[in-house]
């Protein structure tokens, strides 16, 4: 493949990925209050001023329910919606792989299993602006502290 045909791969990959983000950003998932939450955190990303709450239900060992608030910048307003369509209904031990993944993959590490991570991958594209990189990361930061919270209880 030519250079220029790399390139070309490259803008059109980078032109899908911002239409997942931008999809999520205009038409959040799971964006509100649960009316029961088991446990609830509020993360924050002071470098860009992002601002993340994640509620959960934990029920037998799953995340029966899952919602954030939150504001901020689009990216992390739209990896916090990403992140709780990908999760709503897991295990919470099938939840912290996905978090150990999507947090390994914005840190550039080779053995992701980006299979696993299906459209999450789309944020990849936010490690060329390292200073972005906690704003896609910060939901799932603020999750993992969540359910540490439930598991707690
Ligand atoms: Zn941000």
């Amino acid at each position: 493949m030519s250079s220029d045909e790399y390139r070309q791969q490259e803008s059109e990959l980078d032109e899908l990925y911002r239409e997942i983000i931008i999809d999520h950003y205009r038409s959040p998932r799971h964006k509100g209050h649960l009316t029961a939450p088991s446990a609830s955190h509020e993360g924050l990303n002071p470098l860009c001023g992002d601002e993340v709450t994640v509620e959960v239900v934990v029920d037998g060992g799953t995340l029966a329910e899952i919602a954030y608030s939150g504001s901020g910048c689009s990216i992390s307003q739209s990896a916090a919606s990403m992140m709780t369509e990908a999760v709503a209904g897991k295990s919470v031990a099938e939840t912290r792989r996905l978090i150990g993944d999507f947090t390994a993959m914005m840190r550039g590490e080779e053995s992701v299993d980006a299979e696993a991570l299906g459209d999450l991958e789309a944020m990849s594209g936010v490690r060329k602006f390292p200073v972005r990189i906690k704003c896609a990361t910060l939901a799932w930061h603020t999750l993992a502290e969540a359910l540490k919270q439930a598991e707690a209880d």
